[in-house]
């Protein structure tokens, strides 16, 4: 290990994902287990440019490994998109004695970690914390397992009424570019038809499949839709096209919102955000910069920050499985 960095700073950025204060956890454990200091920096980006800043240590993060959110809060910040803002989270940092900085959030979040680090040769270091899933590089983010339990719980107790009631229930889970959550929420809740941003399903072969349906027998449906599927139509604008053309299906809608971020993270999430957490930390002791931490055949991966940001890989969603959900739908 290198003993040029005495002392890292940590920051949740972006969206915030259950796991993230297991994942702040980590890594201010493993800098004291190393004997380094650590500074955590409130309100992501924004946080650093105002100087909010908490010296942390192991104890400062008891019971925390438990709780849904950032106990460090997350924020977006205009000001760092600027020159001059980063400028001054360098000033504020390097008054500190920082020498390295972990960044936990999202392809954004990586993008100004990247010019940070271009402008100021400044080490940094990533770890993907998205319900969305939408990083490339890695097979999983830190709160997608989470927001896919909450998610499937929420459709199980729609179900049971929909069930009930003989009624159609168009259920919006999160994800405006990546159909992660729909997916495999629609699979696991066993959702008649899932609508994703990465297929384009027409209107009018939603409505040919849900008449099949029908026809077969099926009493209650479930269509699972992705906030940024590709038909063109918000939920409730589909609500009022099936109902327009069958003023007899009974068709209601639920849109999850945010209820998908909150939560105790699963313990799954946990334990993927202590190996990353720990997994940062030593990257950049031993000298490693501008690579976000992945998960990839169950182990721990550098991923270029750029790579990660840019995908490259194409399209992340396993084909297979919109094979498997429609085998299912039957
Ligand atoms: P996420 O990290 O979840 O993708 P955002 O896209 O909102 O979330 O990015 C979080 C923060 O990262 C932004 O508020 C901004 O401070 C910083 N950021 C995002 N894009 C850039 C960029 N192109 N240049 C500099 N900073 C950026």
């Amino acid at each position: 290990m290198s003993g040029k960095i005495k002392k890292i700073a940590v920051l949740t950025s972006g969206g915030d994902a259950p796991g993230m204060n297991a994942a702040i956890r980590a890594v201010v454990r493993t800098c004291a287990y190393y004997k380094v200091e650590i500074l955590g920096v409130y309100r992501g980006y924004q946080g650093m440019i105002e100087e909010d800043f908490v010296e942390l240590n192991a104890r400062s993060v008891r019971d925390t490994i438990n709780k849904g959110g950032t106990f460090l809060k997350s924020a977006r910040s205009k000001d760092f998109k600027t020159k001059e803002g980063r400028k001054k989270a360098y000033e504020n940092l390097k008054k500190h004695n920082v020498d390295a900085l972990v960044v936990i959030g999202g392809d954004g979040s990586f993008t100004g970690a990247l010019l940070f680090n271009q402008e100021h040769n400044f080490p940094v270091m990533g770890i993907p914390g998205t319900i969305d899933n939408d990083i490339y590089g890695t097979t999983y983010t830190l709160g997608y397992d989470t927001a896919l339990n909450t998610a499937v719980e929420a459709i199980d107790k729609i179900r049971d009424t929909a069930s009930s009631h003989n009624r159609m229930f168009f259920i919006e889970v999160m994800g405006r570019d990546a159909g992660f959550i729909a997916l495999n929420t629609g699979i696991g809740g066993g959702a008649e038809r899932i609508l994703i941003p990465e297929e384009n399903t027409p209107v009018e072969e939603l409505l040919q499949d849900l008449e099949e349906g029908h026809a077969k027998g099926k009493t209650s449906n479930i269509i699972v839709v992705a906030e940024g599927d590709k038909s063109g139509k918000n939920v409730f604008q589909l609500k009022e096209y099936v109902e327009q053309k069958h003023p007899e299906y009974d068709i209601r809608v639920s849109v999850l919102g945010h209820m998908q971020r909150g939560g105790a993270p699963s313990c799954y999430d946990r334990v993927l955000a202590t190996r990353m957490g720990v997994k940062a930390v030593e990257s950049l002791l031993d000298g490693k910069s501008n690579y976000m931490v992945g998960i990839n055949n169950d182990r721990m991966d550098l991923v270029p920050l750029e790579k990660a940001i840019k995908g490259g890989e194409g399209d992340k969603i396993d084909k297979d499985l919109i094979r498997i959900a429609e085998i299912m739908s039957v």
